[in-house]
């Protein structure tokens, strides 16, 4: 099923019915980790001289990248929604009416003074506008304020994606989950895709940061479109939205998302992060 603003209705009741799932599976995954404890238990006194190998994740069936595409097939009219109430509403609270196509990512307009089109009133042009600046709300290496260019510090190797706590994230492009996180703080619930680009074979990864839900597992294979996870503000997040990073091979069997140090010049940061509009434009 594809992320459209025409699919909505159906895209709901399935983001409903995950939410009902989890009730679900944190009981049953309470009764399985008490049956692996005994089981385990078990093992260890039967098979305690045994020898053990663990086996690499290697792929088993090559990973078709497809052509990649944008995480959201829709976005919330953020610039039309007035209170603060409104602004906070979950994805499943969103009339499906309330929803678009996303904005093309044009700089000039996310650099454009918001406070200038706050005072111009309230047409259709300044709303989508809006939508277009709180949809891509932190630009790459990007300061966190939403005029913010881009390149312009080196603290966001990403772009952030304004969207409702609930809202399912596809992956870009073709692939194979390479690492599920789930920390505290930093990006919080993360998956991280491996691809395989076409042609050159270079090895990149996708990085989708603050998940509510993660929804895959590592090893599995995706394909563009894939529901990976649902939006959410785990980690270091202000608000719900989506971190999503795009770096290159650094060499790591389980790759790490890439965080500059404070005093790395741009250019070499450019190393290992590429701009994620860009590469899903050229891809
Ligand atoms: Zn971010």
């Amino acid at each position: 099923m594809k992320l459209t603003p025409q699919n909505m209705n159906r895209i709901r009741k399935l983001v409903d019915a995950m939410y009902r799932d989890r009730i679900v599976m944190h009981t049953f995954w309470t009764i399985v980790l008490t049956c692996a404890v005994i089981v385990t238990g078990v093992m260890i006194t039967h098979l305690v001289s045994a020898r053990y190998a663990v086996l690499p994740m290697e792929p088993t069936v090559p990973i078709a990248f497809g052509c990649a595409i944008e995480p959201f097939g829709f976005t919330p009219r953020w610039g039309a929604m007035k209170s603060d109430a409104e602004l906070a509403r979950n994805f499943c609270e969103i009339s499906p009416t309330e929803f678009i196509q996303p904005p093309l990512y044009d700089i000039d307009t996310l650099q454009f003074p918001l406070a200038d089109l706050n005072d111009e009133g309230v047409s259709a042009d300044v709303q989508d506008m809006i939508t277009s600046k709180l949809f891509y709300s932190t630009r790459h290496f990007g300061l966190y304020n939403l005029d913010s260019g881009e390149y312009v510090a080196n603290t966001h190797p990403g772009i952030d994606f304004k969207m409702p706590k609930g809202t399912p994230v596809s992956a870009i492009a073709g692939g194979r989950v390479n690492r599920v996180m789930r920390e505290d703080g930093g990006l919080g619930n993360a998956v991280i895709v491996e691809h395989i680009l076409p042609r050159t074979q270079e090895r990149i990864f996708s990085v989708y940061g603050h998940l509510d839900m993660i929804l895959v597992q590592e090893g599995l294979i995706v394909k563009p479109g894939h529901i990976i996870g649902i939006v959410g503000d785990s980690g270091d997040a202000r608000g719900s939205h989506l971190h999503l990073q795009i770096d290159r091979d650094r060499g790591l069997l389980r790759h790490q998302p890439y965080v500059p140090a404070r005093d790395t010049p741009l250019e070499e940061t450019a190393k290992w992060t590429v701009h994620p509009m860009e590469f899903i434009e050229q891809y």
